[in-house]
């Protein structure tokens, strides 16, 4: 059995462990979507094996099995998923004009809870976050097994954020939500009760906010939270279940107020050094030398999305505002209003020259396009591919990289910080914790 040989499982108490996390991963990993037999095919599991780790993940409530829809002759075929009651990841993208808060479960389906606008402002945006966040895990407890929230500037350790065109500087986001602590995830297993450390008391609250205190549990689970970028989200999302799955070397672009980028280096997105890599829309890319308000000039994100679309039409612009003006105005272009299929047109061409750098330097298999991206793609396919493959070097023309909308639009933010809750789950020693806490 392939598996008895990885390293880390060396008794059999440890190699059920290991198998328990690897199999929920594959149900994730696939959307829940393959049968029990095929899992087991997958793992290099034998059967009996299979069915003994199904029924203690049943029994613990991290996994559910259907009937499959179709199957042929013989016994019904199951399908583990999702248990009712089972693990959930709470996603929230925050833009910068709004914010989505979504429930995740095991497979991937999102819920979500609510969306409300914000003013721009940190606190206006952060602080009401916080408190409804703090609600849903209040209601959704002991299911949540994480946070994970994107955000549309760079992040730094410690969660500290910049976002130039709305003037934030080294937020504090997790500072901001408030959100109560729960144990280290890394926390010894088998702690007797009597000796493990007390929970972290909550972060001060306004009165006015304040939620009714819950009373810490012997089993409280870890509930990371995980503060990233969105581009970087997008792209982790698009590598897991979209058009970047299975590529080694994707390039992702999402296309917003303005634009960024990550590179997908064998299913990840490359970070950097300091977590704040791949920051493609504050490169002077196409030309240009207007300052940018992230302190450089010629930003090549200043010429692609709804604040370089609303510009060409002399319209108001700038500040996280006008998302209903670009949506209009795309609608224009698809109609054939001249003045919204010019901005369009120049939109894309400008997106087309900077793609064919990046292709120079990276050498991606796919370009993956999300966020208004998708639309420029719909709208002005020649433009942008004509721009896109004159910038080419001669080497690369004979092959370019596919240029791809993005298979998931909107959600890949919302989808990539479910991803990184579940990869802090997915764990051996995170799956155990879950286990004794729900046995
Ligand atoms: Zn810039």
């Amino acid at each position: 059995m392939r598996a008895e040989h990885e390293a880390g499982a060396t008794t059999s108490g440890a190699l059920r462990a290991h198998n328990r996390a690897r199999l929920l991963r594959a149900v994730h990993d696939c959307g829940a979507s393959l049968t029990r037999s095929q899992l087991t095919r997958d793992l290099g599991l034998a059967r009996g094996t299979a069915s003994v780790l199904v029924g203690e993940l049943a029994e613990s409530g991290l996994l559910h099995e259907e009937p499959a829809p179709e199957h042929g002759r013989g016994r019904p075929t199951q399908v583990p998923g999702p248990h009712p009651r089972g693990p959930i990841a709470l996603a929230v993208d925050v833009r910068e004009d709004a914010w989505e808060v979504a429930a995740c479960e095991l497979g991937g389906r999102a819920t979500v809870l609510e969306v409300r606008p914000h003013d721009g402002t940190p606190e206006g945006a952060l602080v009401p976050l916080g408190a409804a966040l703090r609600g849903h895990l209040e209601r959704l407890a002991p299911r949540v097994v994480g946070t994970g929230v994107a955000l549309a500037g760079p992040v730094r350790p410690g969660g500290l954020v910049d976002i130039a065109h709305l003037r934030w500087s080294s937020v504090d986001v997790p500072g901001l939500l408030a959100l109560p602590q729960a144990p280290e995830l890394q926390a010894p297993p088998r702690i007797p009760a009597s000796q493990a450390p007390e929970p972290q008391a909550p972060p001060r609250i306004p009165a006015s906010q304040a939620l009714e205190p819950r009373p810490p549990s012997r089993h409280a689970l870890p509930r990371p939270l995980v503060v990233g970028n969105d581009t970087a989200f997008a792209g982790l999302a698009e590598a897991r279940r979209g058009e970047l799955r299975g590529v080694a070397v994707g390039l992702h672009l999402h296309v917003d107020f303005d634009l960024g980028g990550t590179l997908i280096v064998d299913g990840r997105p490359l970070a950097g050094a300091t977590g704040v890599g791949a920051e493609f829309g504050h490169m002077p890319l196409i030309g240009g030398d207007a300052p940018c308000m992230c302190g450089a000039y010629g930003c090549w994100g200043q010429e692609v999305g709804t604040n370089a679309l609303l510009r060409h039409l002399g319209l108001t612009h700038g500040g996280g505002r006008g998302r209903d003006h670009a949506e209009r105005l795309l609608s224009a272009a698809t109609v054939g209003d001249e003045g919204a299929v010019r901005a369009v047109t120049s939109c894309a061409e400008a997106l087309g020259r900077g793609v064919s750098a990046l292709v120079n330097a990276h050498d991606p298999e796919v370009v993956t396009l999300s966020g208004f991206g998708v639309d420029l793609h719909r709208l002005a396919l020649p433009q942008l591919t004509e721009r896109f493959e004159r910038g080419l070097m001669a080497i690369r023309r004979e092959r370019p990289p596919r240029l791809a909308p993005s298979a998931l639009g909107w959600r890949g933010s919302l989808i990539g910080a479910m991803e990184s809750v579940f990869d802090a789950f997915l764990t051996v020693d995170a799956v155990d914790q879950w286990r004794r806490a729900h046995t």
